[in-house]
């Protein structure tokens, strides 16, 4: 096999593994979906190489969420292969709109030129169909589309037989001991989503970010224990205080250092979805005074 970079998952199944994981499916035609572009022109370039050197054609696009490092990709494809797109209702909005990441991460405001880089903000793709949970046939290959929403307001993950690709619904390990504070847009689906991915019945999981791996449910349980001591940690932060001050004292905590505006508004984000779940769950409360929203542990 000459697949220069590319790693096999089943007989059908590869990615390119990178800062960001893309898959490719095969059917019998020699054909290929692509799960997932990448951030940009270059990676979708080299998933095109990937598939010259398995000797096969790209022939759709299936992206699993709207964030710009996974369907970066989708405008270099879709411009010079012509390629139809699925893409999850809403994030399907932000693919074809992607100046809505800057704009969600900047509170709705104008984003500051900082967040306009290609971190956040890709090329607009064209989306051609809206995906749906439950079973799919495309090409001749049978997809089983999963609802794993939380770290994206939509996120869907792939299961094609026994191979997961569940992109950012957990993170590999090592990512895990990098990122404390993983992204995330809706903490309690983020946590059952991830639970999700140990009950689907595949033998073999591909994060977005990291390693794949055979140990579905260890992947799962450390993923789940990152998240419990986030939240933990937020809610000890959460002293009467700013969500600022909450966002400085956590990063404190967990030993992260932000040393940019795009992470310092991706982990400002990731603690206003801590806090919204936190509230949600009646672990802290908010109460308004003196123009400013304060955050408290429930009952202090
Ligand atoms: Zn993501």
């Amino acid at each position: 096999m000459s697949g220069i970079e590319l790693k096999q998952l089943s007989e059908k199944v590869f990615y390119l593994p990178g800062t960001v994981n893309a898959a490719i499916v095969l059917n019998e035609e020699r054909e290929a979906i692509l799960l997932d572009t990448g951030s940009d022109k270059d990676h979708g370039r080299r998933l095109k190489k990937a598939c010259d050197n398995l000797g096969v054609k790209p022939v759709v696009i299936v992206n699993t969420h709207s964030h710009a490092d996974h369907y970066g990709g989708n405008d270099y494809l879709t411009r010079n292969f012509d390629l139809p797109v699925y893409a999850p209702p809403l994030e399907a909005g932000i693919i074809q709109n992607p100046v809505l990441e800057p704009i969600y991460l900047f509170s709705g405001a104008k984003p500051l030129p900082e967040l306009m880089s290609k971190w956040l903000l890709a090329k607009p793709s064209r989306v051609d169909h809206i995906l749906e949970p439950g079973a799919l046939e495309l090409f001749g290959v049978a997809l089983e589309i999963i609802d794993s929403s939380g770290h994206a307001h939509r996120h869907y993950s792939v299961k094609i037989a026994d191979v997961l690709v569940a992109a950012d619904a957990v993170f590999g390990i090592n990512i895990l001991q990098k990122y404390p504070l993983p992204f995330g847009q809706d903490i309690g689906g983020q946590i059952a989503s991830a639970e999700r991915m140990a009950d689907v019945g595949a033998q073999v999981i591909l994060p977005g970010h990291g390693e794949a791996s055979e140990d579905i449910a260890g992947l799962v349980k450390a993923n789940i224990a990152v998240f419990e001591k986030a939240a933990k940690t937020i809610v000890g932060a959460c002293t009467g205080v700013a969500a600022t001050t909450v966002l400085k004292r956590s990063c404190e905590i967990l030993g992260i250092t932000i040393k940019d505006l795009p992470r310092y508004y991706l982990n400002h984000c990731t603690v206003m979805a801590y806090l919204s779940y936190l509230r949600e769950s009646g672990h802290v409360e908010l109460a308004l005074q003196d123009n400013e929203l304060r955050w408290s542990a429930a009952g202090n």
